[in-house]
């Protein structure tokens, strides 16, 4: 496999980022995560904002977007999937104890691997752990994962492939990797962003076209709520059918199957809508 680290496609076997880099010892870095059909990666340049937007947030220095976008495009050549996983991660470089080595930058690093489609509906539970929707690190991709990735093992030991947030209110916030929309008397609702959820690209799409509504959902909606879908870049659209054990009988619904109906058509008419 050949990756983009620093300015040129690498082998990934050989390839070599100091154990002292800020990414590695504090988690300071930020990335993004996009699907490539045939070698084209969806939504590019929506995802290059997100990242200079993170890497701003955290204070790293302006990530070259257009070194990103020639790195995308070497590494989607160098490495022919038919779907593919594209990962861009951009970290604060060296950390104080290394910067004696005179070597400061920030770290690139662009990898693609095959990726696999997702079943159309899926099982997910709820944790107990909060969102903080007014951190310092809200709605940022920042690399620092490990709340999700507990809260994902959780899922895993009930059978479930997601797990939904609430924030301190009590508000229904975002999954691990996911944003999550709610068919609440026939109308499609998402959380705001100031639940403290990402901005999800494909939120932001799936949103802009059905018209769905930006509204603070209590977490309680989630059981009267005739249908629940998630939304992520490897997911799309993926309809929740078991929540917390219980069915959700005849997930997807007709709000969710118009949403994926959409989502997929004007996705494939356009991979990169600005
Ligand atoms: N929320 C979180 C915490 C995520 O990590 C992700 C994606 O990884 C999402 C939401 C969905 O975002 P996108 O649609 O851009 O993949």
């Amino acid at each position: 496999m050949k990756i983009w680290l620093d300015g040129a496609l690498r082998d990934a076997d050989a390839a070599q980022v100091s154990v002292l880099d800020h990414g590695l010892t504090v988690g300071d870095g930020v990335f993004e995560t996009l699907k490539t059909t045939e070698g084209t990666p969806f939504a590019l340049t929506r995802h290059l904002h997100r990242l200079a937007a993170s890497a701003r947030g955290l204070g790293l220095p302006e990530p070259d977007l257009d070194e990103v976008r020639r790195a995308c495009a070497a590494v989607t050549e160098a490495n022919p999937v038919p779907f593919g996983r594209l990962r861009i991660t951009y970290t604060g470089g060296l950390s104080p104890l290394g910067s004696d080595r005179g070597e400061t930058g920030p770290t690139l690093v662009v990898a693609l691997g095959e990726a696999t489609r997702r079943p159309d509906s899926t099982s997910v539970i709820t944790v107990p752990w909060t969102r903080n929707e007014r951190g310092a690190l809200t709605g940022l991709k920042t690399t620092s994962y490990a709340e999700n990735v507990v809260a994902l093992a959780r899922a895993r030991q009930q059978a479930a492939t997601e797990a939904l947030f609430g924030n301190t209110h009590g508000q229904l916030c975002e999954g691990t990797g996911s944003n999550v929309f709610v068919v609440l008397d026939g109308a499609l609702c998402t959380p705001p962003l100031s639940s403290g959820c990402l901005a999800g690209i494909t939120r932001g799409l799936v949103a802009e076209w059905t018209g769905a509504q930006e509204t603070e959902l209590p977490l309680e909606v989630l059981d009267r709520a005739e249908e629940i879908f998630l939304t992520s870049t490897l997911r799309d659209v993926q309809a929740v059918a078991r929540l917390d054990g219980r069915t959700l009988p005849g997930a997807p619904g007709p709000v969710t199957a118009k949403a994926m109906e959409i989502f997929a058509e004007r996705s494939a008419a356009d991979s990169d809508p600005g």
